[in-house]
């Protein structure tokens, strides 16, 4: 017997735009929501940013053109303070999601519109989800004043994305993916933008690896990062965040790297958990299962498959499970600190995950 259907679905208010060549399309798309723009870049993107300002003109308010990792507080609170002094009313960021991330800490505050422009596959830039970091303690939380108004996807910009930062942060989205398919919270349509990511994603990645100027491959890519990020600002995410949530923090490892390492682990540990679930992202990712789907993904494109290798040591494990379960979040297999330990010791050794890891549930709550 089919499920009785269940759900409470939100759909995020983001206006979207993705075209070759969208970037001289910001200025207009800031037009819309405001008339002094604060423009934040990565230095990446700088001579990108260069161009907005010259279309924006005498609506540039001012601008931010050093962006950190992980968005430390004094930075937010400079940035605070430096948007207030020049009298913006909407913040441009163009970057990944640690430009975002900026221009999330300032909308945070003074409930400035934003007009993001991702330029990786993070997918920050279709979230309410803000991040600060103090030493190496990460908060974040939700707050709809921190949801980006209008995104512009211009693949142009992604050209020179490195393959291998290209490579792990589409690992990155598929996580997100993952998750947000066995949610608690998932409706059937996050589903639907679930595993359409991971296919577009899956579909994109080996060609933009293949060459990394395919603009179609690359269009792919932030199409499916664009579903990425939108199932992960309207789902929510279990013991894989959880786990890249304390590593990212504490130890100071590189965000998209970490996901890729974690994540065909965690999709393991999970699989029996919510079969349907993984039985959806095994066909979009054409595979048996979908750890192993994901784990043959990532190294077909190079993408990294074990912690060890993005610099995590296993006699960590014990220490680092015990500050993901410290305290209580959802996910489909329960966790305790020996079963993420061992999840951990499996993503440091990176072997290709097991076709089966625990006897089947009998209630599957995903989609
Ligand atoms: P990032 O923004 O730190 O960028 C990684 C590197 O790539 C940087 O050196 C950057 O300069 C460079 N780069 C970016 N785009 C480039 C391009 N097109 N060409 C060449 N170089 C380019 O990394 P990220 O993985 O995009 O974002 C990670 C941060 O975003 C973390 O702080 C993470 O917590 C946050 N994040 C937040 C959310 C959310 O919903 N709040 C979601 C995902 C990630």
């Amino acid at each position: 017997m089919p499920p009785t259907l269940a759900f409470i679905h939100d759909t995020p208010a983001v206006r979207a735009v993705l075209r070759v060549g969208a970037l001289s399309d910001v200025a207009d798309e800031a037009r819309r929501l405001g008339r002094r723009a604060l423009l934040i870049a990565d230095e990446a993107m700088k001579p990108r940013a260069d161009e907005i300002a010259a279309d924006l003109g005498d609506r540039l308010a001012g601008r931010i053109d050093e962006v950190i990792m992980h968005v430390p507080v004094e930075q937010a609170r400079a940035a605070v303070a430096y948007a207030r002094e020049t009298g913006a009313d909407m913040i441009v960021a163009i970057g990944g999601g640690s430009a975002t991330g900026l221009a999330k800490a300032i909308a945070k505050e003074l409930h400035l519109p934003i007009v993001a422009v991702p330029t990786t596959y993070a997918g920050s830039e279709m979230t309410p989800i803000w991040g600060l970091t103090e030493g190496d303690r990460k908060t974040t939380g939700r707050d709809l004043h921190v949801l980006p108004r209008t995104v512009v996807y211009d693949p142009v910009l992604t050209v020179g994305l490195p393959v291998s930062t290209s490579a792990a942060s589409a690992m990155n989205a598929i996580a997100h993916c993952v998750e947000g398919m066995y949610s608690s919270a998932a409706s059937p349509v996050t589903s639907l933008l679930a595993e359409e990511g991971v296919r577009a994603l899956a579909a994109a990645l080996p060609r933009v690896v293949a060459d990394p100027t395919d603009l179609a491959a690359r269009s792919e890519a932030q199409y499916g990062a664009w579903l990425a990020g939108w199932v992960l600002g309207t789902t929510g995410m279990g013991v894989h965040h959880k786990i890249c949530h304390v590593l990212g923090g504490t130890y100071d490892l590189p965000h998209a790297p970490v996901h890729s390492a974690v994540i065909a682990y965690a999709t393991a540990y999970n699989a029996d958990y919510a079969p349907a679930a993984m039985a959806r992202l095994a066909g979009a990712l054409g595979a048996a299962t979908a750890a192993q789907g994901i784990w043959d993904l990532a190294r077909q494109i190079g993408a990294p498959t074990s912690l060890a290798a993005v610099g995590f040591r296993e006699s960590d494990a014990e220490e680092a499970a015990r500050l993901v379960t410290a305290s209580a979040f959802a996910n489909p297999r329960p966790v305790d600190p020996d079963s993420v330990r061992d999840l951990l010791i499996a993503a440091c050794r990176g072997d290709r995950p097991p076709e089966r890891v625990l006897p089947p549930q009998i209630s599957d709550p995903s989609h």
